[in-house]
């Protein structure tokens, strides 16, 4: 067994605080590697607080790691010690479905296996994630960071950077196409980066006036305070594809069906704790689509990286360290982040 120090949740009130567990130890195809940094998604908020209803405990959240291999098993071939190398969102699949076979490993039919708050496939052993020092994967599920990007950037790539190029490139976001990012957190400041460097115009529709400027700045063509309505009524029917990467529930989805085109499409990232009411009007007058997607592939993660690399985008971070992590969430819940918190595992 490997020994490795982590802060963890021990129950849904608990917060995070530190944690000590054996990962497996390395099998033929697996890749041991020693976690640099590993980001803080919402999800992570969400799961925490079992805001999905699923959530197992002790829980040691991450999902966007970025670190170093320390040694791999006998049969791997894809990696070697010392290089650099990233986890995200799931760490298996079935393989074997009709998902895993096209590539479309996120969508496995049996379920994907989850970084943290998941079984593995012997469906007796918990995973736990990247607030820790060290991870056993198997090398198939392990992305390479191209060495352009510091690790501690390179980080929440492994969640928000793919979760957003996932759709933008499935609904074709590029020249001569209007892309909307609702919500600019740490998905979509991401959206933003990644749809201007595909060539869309993009506009962001913010609860508030405050990241205006930074929107501008990271490639943004349009920023709208969409709390009021007033303001929005310039882009009906104007998009070709909308992104929603807002956390809560708390926002009114039919103003933005009216803002796509005939046949444009909204895709739902954010995923509240709690359901929306859908008025399915603005829907049916415009054949407006309502869709939605989860993170991406292992081959679209891999793609997104060199993608990140050849363009020069990386994400805009603060790193902390893990006793600040209680903290960092509370502000995270306030919108208080300039966009992502990323841990730095050196100093657990
Ligand atoms: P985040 O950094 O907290 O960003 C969420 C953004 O939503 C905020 O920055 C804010 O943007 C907006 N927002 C928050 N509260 C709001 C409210 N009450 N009314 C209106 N807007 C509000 O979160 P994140 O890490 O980007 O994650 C976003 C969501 O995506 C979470 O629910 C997460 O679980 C989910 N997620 C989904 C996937 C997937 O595969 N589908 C993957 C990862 C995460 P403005 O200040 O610009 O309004
Ligand atoms: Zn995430
Ligand atoms: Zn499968």
């Amino acid at each position: 067994m490997i020994k490795a120090k982590a802060i963890a949740a021990q129950c849904v009130t608990s917060g995070l605080a530190p944690y000590s567990f054996d990962r497996r130890d390395p099998k033929e195809h697996d890749v041991v590697i020693d976690i640099k940094y590993c980001g803080i998604c919402h999800s992570d908020i969400h799961q925490v607080k079992n805001e999905w209803g699923h959530s197992m405990y002790p829980m040691v959240p991450g999902h966007e790691i970025a670190g170093v291999v320390r040694s791999v098993g006998a049969k791997v071939t894809k990696y070697k010690v010392g290089d650099h190398v990233g986890v995200g969102c799931f760490v298996d699949s079935c393989r074997t479905c009709s998902s895993c076979q096209a590539t479309m490993d996120n969508y496995c039919l049996e379920g994907m296996t989850q970084t943290y708050n998941g079984m593995e496939r012997d469906g007796k052993t918990m995973t736990q994630g990247g607030y820790s020092d060290v991870i056993v994967v198997d090398e198939n599920y392990v992305l390479r960071i191209p060495n352009s990007i510091p690790l501690d950037k390179a980080a929440p790539l492994l969640c928000a950077g793919v979760t957003l190029y996932s759709p933008l490139t499935h609904w074709k976001a590029g020249p001569n196409k209007k892309v909307g990012i609702i919500g600019m957190g740490g998905l979509g400041h991401m959206g933003v980066k990644i749809a201007a460097a595909l060539g869309a115009e993009v506009t962001v529709l913010s609860h508030s006036d405050k990241k205006r400027e930074d929107a501008l700045q990271m490639g943004a063509h349009n920023f709208v305070v969409a709390k009021d309505p007033k303001n929005l009524q310039k882009y009906a029917s104007y998009f070709d594809l909308i992104i929603n990467t807002v956390s809560s529930a708390e926002i009114d989805m039919h103003q933005f069906f009216g803002l796509l085109k005939l046949d444009a499409t909204l895709v739902a990232i954010g995923a509240p704790d709690k359901p929306y009411a859908i008025n399915p009007f603005p829907l049916i007058m415009m054949r407006r689509n309502y869709a939605g997607s989860v993170i991406g592939s292992i081959k679209e993660t891999q793609e997104m990286l060199d993608f990140c690399a050849k363009h020069n985008i990386t994400p805009e971070i603060e790193v902390i360290a893990p006793d600040y992590v209680n903290q960092a969430y509370e502000r995270v819940l306030k919108s208080d982040v300039r966009y992502r918190f990323v841990i730095d595992m050196a100093k657990i």
